[in-house]
């Protein structure tokens, strides 16, 4: 037996996003006394969820970030590094490039901005709800 569970999103600039997971339970598995999903299985699959939508989120932001407010140009990319966030579902890493000032607006500037890092300063997010009083989880709440 096999799910395969589909999940869509969409934003306001790109496409659209899509990913798919499988859940497969054989007949030995049924008769052994498997039914249902385990807690191992549904934090694996909000963990996979949350991966998917917190990537998404960073990559929008940058998108949004590289648009310059002043003249609709792109601002460039200097570099990029990767950026750990915390979640009640896990550690996510997401790409997070550093972005120059717009050159038309302000040529000659190259100090750099990190719209990950605008995004998620303290590298955790935040859940009222979350018990599990680390400190990545104090830091997001202290916001
Ligand atoms: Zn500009």
């Amino acid at each position: 037996m096999r799910w395969k569970i589909s999940i869509e999103g969409s934003d306001e600039i790109t496409r659209g996003h899509r990913f798919e997971f499988e859940i497969e339970r054989s007949l030995d598995d049924l008769a052994a006394g498997s039914l249902g999903l385990s807690i191992d299985e549904g934090k694996a699959i909000m963990a996979s969820l949350q991966r998917h939508i917190v990537e998404q989120q960073c990559a929008l932001y940058v998108l949004f970030r590289r648009h310059c407010q002043g003249c609709g140009g792109t601002r460039p990319i200097k570099d990029y590094s990767t950026r750990t966030i915390q979640t009640v579902y896990g550690a996510v890493t997401v790409e997070s490039p550093r972005l120059y000032p717009c050159r038309r607006c302000m040529p000659g500037v190259d100090f750099t901005i990190t719209p990950v890092s605008e995004l998620c300063p303290d590298r955790a997010t935040a859940d009222p709800h979350c018990a599990c009083r680390t400190s990545c989880c104090h830091a997001a709440l202290a916001r």
